[in-house]
């Protein structure tokens, strides 16, 4: 028999949506290992390489037994990088048990079938952004650092259809982050920039994963 394919796992669980416009929705989280990017704010460094390879029948088997204790709607890809692997066919099966599916992306590769909700988080210093996800993006999320440009922004809302809200993420909940994330929000209005917010981290605040 051929070998089953695999997919290397950082982890498994559940929580609440600590991110974005869908903070505080039970969900079941699945971060895959691996990531095409070295961003010096990255606060999953242990998915760059840490994980081990799972079957899909295993993941499917982990997420059966968490969804009993916790039966979330919802699942979130995330990473590293999640799209780094193929996991279009495990999402075609989740799919078709009724799971609402979101996958987090630094949108480096292009978007699979089946995504209820991407979350698109481009990154310096190209801020590449695979074209065909444009129009799929239920949300563009940015950390802002002390090196972000406003030009970047700028960029980004101009790419993005109106209706879909830029988040400016402080890097790591900081004061001084959300101060510059506050200052270029008050610059966007003078500038007739649309649908901008900013999006602490809740589950830093809450002490969760
Ligand atoms: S893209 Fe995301 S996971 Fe990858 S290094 Fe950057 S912050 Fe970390």
């Amino acid at each position: 028999m051929p070998p089953q394919p695999t997919l290397k796992i950082n982890e498994i669980f559940s929580s609440f949506q600590g991110e974005g416009l869908r903070q505080g929705e039970p969900t079941i989280f699945v971060r895959l290992s691996g990531c095409n990017l070295r961003c010096s704010f990255c606060d999953t460094r242990q998915a760059w390489e840490e994980g081990q390879d799972m079957t899909h029948a295993q993941i499917k088997n982990k997420i059966d037994q968490i969804h009993k204790e916790f039966p979330a709607n919802w699942l979130c890809f995330t990473g590293g990088e999640p799209l780094l692997q193929n996991i279009q066919p495990l999402i075609k099966d989740l799919k078709s048990r009724g799971f609402l599916l979101q996958v987090e992306t630094n949108a480096t590769f292009p978007p699979i079938a089946s995504i209820d909700w991407y979350t698109i988080s481009p990154k310096p210093r190209a801020y590449f952004i695979s074209p065909q996800l444009i129009h799929l993006a239920k949300e563009v999320k940015l950390v802002i650092t002390p090196d972000t440009e406003f030009r970047i922004l700028q960029d980004l809302r101009r790419q993005f259809p109106i209706e879909i809200p830029l988040l400016l993420q402080p890097e790591f909940n900081t004061k001084t982050a959300t101060k510059i994330c506050m200052s270029y929000i008050e610059k966007s209005l003078e500038c007739g920039m649309k649908n901008l917010r900013i999006s602490l981290q809740m589950h830093k605040i809450l002490g969760i994963r």
